[in-house]
């Protein structure tokens, strides 16, 4: 194991383009089957609206206090923006189990997490820290790829009600692992959400750019680095497990 990770009882993942890809070519998907989801409802949909309603609601957290989005709100709001409807709560329970379905039928998962995730488990405890508006989707969605019996605990932002990099959601997963800081290593791709977040409160930073972002976000002055990056979720091994 590399010298700076002596001392690592946790290993936590983020899941977005750190376990699995959910880049610009899932973001499509989702857009594509929304699109058509509200044509199925409305008869016409103008998919350049709805991306850019969706492209602001993505990253409305990071511009809202890290308040992590209500679902069915971005619903309404997505129908009522591309229609000159007051949405029902039917219809909008109607979109969001759409978005639910969207998430969980389009993730994929690589050959080597699970063979990984298995090795790292023998040394460590692991656990996942995601954020997502919808906790369903992502309970379901690391269910459907055989994820979920390797984390001893799981948060999602949508569950908290705050997004990384705010302290909230890593508190919540150090409450479930009974775990210090210190003893954690956070592995994701996000440089604010993940690097200044775990940073920020006390965990080593693995930073992967394996899978190309659909939002990204700059270094400034002052901000945290991370303690290792790699560009392959396999170097985890050399790091950690040799
Ligand atoms: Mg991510």
């Amino acid at each position: 194991m590399s010298a700076e990770f002596g001392g690592t009882k946790v290993v936590c993942f983020d899941l977005g383009n750190t376990l699995i890809e959910f880049g610009p070519r899932q973001i499509a998907m989702q857009y594509e089957r929304l699109t058509t989801k509200l044509v199925d409802m409305f008869g016409s949909c103008d998919a350049t609206k709805l991306k850019e309603i969706r492209d602001r609601q993505i990253v409305a957290p990071y511009h809202d206090h890290y308040r992590e989005n209500d679902v069915e709100e971005c619903c309404r709001e997505l129908i009522e923006g591309i229609f000159p409807v007051t949405a029902t709560d039917e219809q909008v329970g109607e979109l969001a189990e759409e978005r639910y379905r969207v998430f969980v039928d389009i993730i994929e998962l690589a050959d080597e997490i699970l063979p990984l995730l298995g090795a790292l488990s023998e040394r460590y405890r692991l656990a996942l820290l995601s954020n997502f508006p919808c906790g369903r989707s992502i309970r379901d969605g690391i269910g459907k790829l055989g994820m979920t019996a390797h984390f001893d605990a799981i948060v999602v932002s949508g569950e908290v009600g705050w997004v990384k990099p705010d302290p909230r959601p890593y508190r919540e997963l150090l409450e479930q692992l009974k775990s210090e800081p210190a003893e954690c290593i956070y592995v994701g791709d996000n440089w604010l959400a993940d690097v200044q977040g775990s940073k920020s409160i006390g965990m080593k930073s693995i930073l992967t750019t394996e899978h190309v972002p659909y939002e990204r976000f700059e270094p400034k002055p002052g901000d945290h680095d991370p303690d290792q990056r790699i560009s392959h979720i396999s170097e985890l091994r050399d790091l950690l497990l040799v």
